[in-house]
């Protein structure tokens, strides 16, 4: 019977109006009702996990709380049978790290519904080097190729080069065959981006701002992970008919555009959301990620920390300095 087990989890309080993450010691019994209570042996960092630990109330209303939206780990009680106990599953998104106790405890509880199981050949390491970063990746991508990108096209951008996502979306790109040019405000990363197989780096100045509606178009397709001003300008950069897939918002959440870059050009904004889509969508990609599309270069470098080390790598987050995949191995 494992509903009394005592656990670790990184849990982040508010006191005065300030919010400081500890490692402290937790009871299954303290989780919230739900049918799967997963022993968590790996999670992986996101920005919105900086974004919970920092007090962000659009994140995580409520505190203390274990942050951590992505979890890995075998399934030790199952109310409804499937997941089995003793099967292995992946749990990211939905409210995970956000208002449920998330990834950054060895347990959490959660609807059967948010668990899938993993896939053959994968474990709870390399899922969580991929995590919903290299989720998001694979969806941003996906979405470009399904509204017809191909690399004969032209070259593709990807923002936020660097970041959890950007990074695996550049090497998915190169792998699919297409120029990808990263675009990235980390001069000392032009090598490693190099390595993920960019055929160019190029500074944020590419983007800076221009009172003009349309520029000289550089790019057939993209993927934005940074949203803001630069996805406002990257719009104007676009080929004729190209799409852009946009995910995120460190760069800021406004989109102040116009619409000349999609009535003269025809070009196509498309949304990727990869928190609350359903289990089967998520599954898609996992499955892709397994197969054709492994990247052994994410999966090669990414940094694997201990829950002592989250909070530095959490506040590298917020102040962009982060840089590729970073796991968390409970075990550190
Ligand atoms: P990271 O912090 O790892 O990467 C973001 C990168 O953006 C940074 O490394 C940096 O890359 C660049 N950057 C940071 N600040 C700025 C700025 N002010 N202006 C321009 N570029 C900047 O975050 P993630 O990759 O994990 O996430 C990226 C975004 O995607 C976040 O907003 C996150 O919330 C969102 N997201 C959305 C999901 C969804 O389902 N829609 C799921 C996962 C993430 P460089 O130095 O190379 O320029």
């Amino acid at each position: 019977m494992t509903s009394n087990v005592e656990f670790k989890a990184w849990r982040v309080e508010e006191k005065d109006g300030n919010y400081k993450g500890t490692e402290q010691t937790l009871n299954t019994a303290d989780l919230p009702a739900g049918e799967v209570l997963v022993k968590v042996s790996h999670s992986s960092l996101n920005y919105k996990d900086a974004l919970s630990a920092s007090g962000n109330k659009a994140v995580s209303r409520s505190f203390p709380h274990t942050p951590g939206i992505d979890a890995a780990g075998e399934v030790v009680e199952s109310a409804t049978g499937s997941p089995a106990v003793g099967s292995q599953v992946i749990v990211t998104g939905y409210d995970l790290g956000m208002n449920t106790a998330g990834g950054f405890g060895e347990y959490i509880r959660v609807p059967a519904a948010w668990c899938v199981t993993m896939p053959s050949g994968w474990d709870s390491q390399t899922a969580m080097i991929y995590g919903t970063a290299g989720l998001t990746a694979g969806l941003c991508v996906q979405k470009i190729l399904t509204m017809g990108a191909k690399p004969e096209q032209g070259k593709v951008a990807v923002t936020g080069a660097s970041g959890a996502v950007g990074s695996v979306a550049v090497e998915l790109l190169a792998k699919l065959g297409f120029d990808v040019v990263a675009i990235s405000g980390k001069t000392d990363h032009a090598d490693s981006l190099k390595a993920l197989g960019a055929i160019e780096v190029v500074g944020r100045d590419a983007l800076t701002e221009d009172k003009k509606p349309v520029l000289k178009p550089a790019f057939a397709n993209a993927v934005d992970t940074v949203g803001g001003s630069p996805l406002a300008e990257l719009l104007k950069q676009i080929k004729p008919g190209g799409s852009v897939s946009c995910c995120g918002l460190v760069a800021g959440p406004q989109l102040q555009t116009t619409v000349l870059p999609f009535i003269l050009r025809g070009i196509n904004l498309l949304g990727v959301d990869s928190v609350e889509i359903p289990l089967t969508e998520k599954e898609v990609v996992w499955k892709k990620f397994v197969g054709d599309w492994k990247c052994p270069k994410a999966e090669a470098s990414a940094k694997t920390i201990g829950r002592a080390d989250l909070d530095s790598a959490l506040k590298a987050f917020l102040k962009g300095e982060s840089a590729g995949k970073v796991v968390l191995d409970h075990a550190v």
